[in-house]
């Protein structure tokens, strides 16, 4: 069957414009079932000629620093119960953050592959000094993305279906 790709990160960090710049035109179900949160979205990309579900887990909560942890708690659960690859999203302007750690650790912990995308590195070439900090989250390789520009994405891929 199509494996599964989730994406999770803080809020801001860029998920859903990562999500769209992966699947283009190609979004399949929204599941805006009334009275529950949208929480996840699902859409369909390609990438050597290997089709991959793709899942964007953005909740719309308010922004408070115990909302946005418990919101990242949820996301990795279900990054771990259903997803074949999780890619954790993080914001290279604001370098490391305490949350970034926390679901670092729950994903390291599920066993289950794990992609590292640094976003927001808009400039070509090398990356900013805050890249570097990424190696700390014991990830492996940080994928330097720029998911306005599209750069990146395909080494992004390239290191998920390593996995599938
Ligand atoms: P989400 O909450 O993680 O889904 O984040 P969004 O995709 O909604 O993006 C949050 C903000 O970051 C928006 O203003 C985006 O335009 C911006 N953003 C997303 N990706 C990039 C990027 O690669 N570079 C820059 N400079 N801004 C980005
Ligand atoms: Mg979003």
């Amino acid at each position: 069957s199509t494996p599964i790709v989730a994406i999770v990160g803080r809020p801001n960090v860029g998920k859903s414009t990562l999500f769209n710049k992966l699947i283009g035109e190609r979004l399949s179900i929204v599941d805006d079932t009334p009275g529950v949160t949208r929480d996840r979205i699902y859409g369909e990309c390609e990438w050597n000629n290997r089709k991959i579900r793709i899942i964007d887990t953005g909740g719309i909560e308010p922004y408070s620093d115990d909302v946005i942890l418990k919101q990242m708690r949820r996301q990795a659960e279900l990054a771990i119960d259903t997803a074949d690859v999780t890619v954790l999203v993080t914001d290279v302007c604001d370098g490391v953050v305490a949350t970034d750690e926390e679901v670092a650790q729950m994903l390291q912990k599920s066993g289950k592959p794990v992609v590292l995308c640094v976003n927001k590195c808009d400039q070509i070439g090398e990356p900013p000094a805050q890249f570097y900090e990424f190696y700390n989250l014991g990830l492996g390789e940080p994928i330097q993305v720029s998911s306005v520009h599209g750069t990146g994405t395909g080494d992004l891929l390239e290191e998920v279906c390593k996995f599938l």
